[in-house]
């Protein structure tokens, strides 16, 4: 589902990611353990189109998105990978409902406001279409971000330490819920963590730094 080859990361401060391969199949679920700063959400970043690495080559679902210019990129990201970062980006003028139609037209695609409505509901947030952001809890704009996430059925969903901060009962929530959806679409999911407290959950780990 992507495939990373000889990649690498610098920043002015020296290099932070050096991935000689990485092969992750398609529906496969995956953590990136490290401690902080051992790269995590530089990965993410990359894996995503939003950072484009020093060196080497990331192909999701089939799409060598080095090769893309960055109008496309935009678009293929919208279409095919879904993003939950560590803060949430909703974007706080609009209405829950109006983010989700948002990512949608982003991406190219028709505004669908009865799959946004079934997607609200089936995540419990049937009643805040009409909401703003700030009006949420902060487990309603989590889940909003991940129906943000998943709107459009993406092929790879990642999500930057999801569970941080959260008590356990709502740490197995956010991670349970994460795993529904990326299920429900078929999605390669992708979770950055230094949560102890999930790493027996999920099987695959790639490990950063000198975790292990
Ligand atoms: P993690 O998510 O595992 O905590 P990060 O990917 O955020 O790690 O950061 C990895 C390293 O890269 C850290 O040393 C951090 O200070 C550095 N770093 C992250 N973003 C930038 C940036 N935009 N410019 C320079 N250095 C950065
Ligand atoms: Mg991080």
């Amino acid at each position: 589902m992507f495939v990373l080859k000889n990649l690498r990361h610098a920043y002015d401060g020296g290099d932070v990611l050096n991935i000689p391969a990485w092969d992750a199949e398609s529906g496969a679920h995956w953590l990136v353990v490290g401690p902080s700063g051992s790269g995590k959400t530089t990965l993410l970043h990359i894996l995503a189109g939003i950072l484009r690495p020093t060196a080497g080559s990331v192909t999701v679902a089939g799409q060598d998105i080095g090769a893309l210019p960055a109008a496309g990129l935009d678009r293929f990201r919208g279409r095919h990978i879904g993003i939950v970062l560590q803060r949430l980006h909703l974007v706080t003028s609009l209405t829950v409902m109006n983010n989700l139609l948002l990512a949608q037209y982003l991406a190219g695609l028709a505004q669908d406001k009865a799959h946004v409505n079934g997607l609200l509901a089936s995540l419990e947030l049937g009643d805040k279409a009409g909401a703003y952001p700030h009006e949420l809890s902060h487990g309603q704009a989590q889940r909003a971000a991940v129906a943000r996430a998943v709107v459009n059925q993406p092929q790879l969903l990642l999500a930057d330490e999801p569970t941080s901060n959260l008590d356990d009962q709502r740490c197995w929530q956010a991670l349970e819920l994460l795993e529904t959806q990326a299920r429900a679409c078929g999605a390669t999911l992708v979770i950055a963590t230094h949560d102890q407290r999930i790493k027996s959950r999920v099987s695959n780990h790639y490990a950063l730094g000198d975790s292990s």
